[in-house]
């Protein structure tokens, strides 16, 4: 019998946030996007092993992608986010 395993990351865009980019400064422009890693076993995702938060700059002069911390990341979606 042999295994078939491997990791998979899953981006999930949970939507626009307030604030000013970093980089560039614009408002607005910040896409929340949680990413999430499993394990998975002859191709079915069982156990999550990671979940990590980045914040993507959706300026097209910037496109800059900063990694946050889940409580950074909370506190974004608590200021509410837009996901239209
Ligand atoms: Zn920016």
């Amino acid at each position: 019998m042999f295994l078939i395993f491997g990791f998979r990351t899953k981006p999930e865009a949970l939507g626009w946030v307030g604030g000013p980019c970093r980089v560039c400064g614009q408002n607005g422009s910040r896409l929340l996007i949680r990413e999430v890693t499993r394990f998975s076993l002859f191709f079915i995702p069982l156990i999550k092993v990671r979940t990590r938060y980045v914040v993507e700059c959706h300026n097209p002069m910037c496109r800059s992608v900063d990694r946050i911390s889940k409580s950074e990341a909370e506190s974004l979606m608590r200021g509410g986010v837009r996901t239209a």
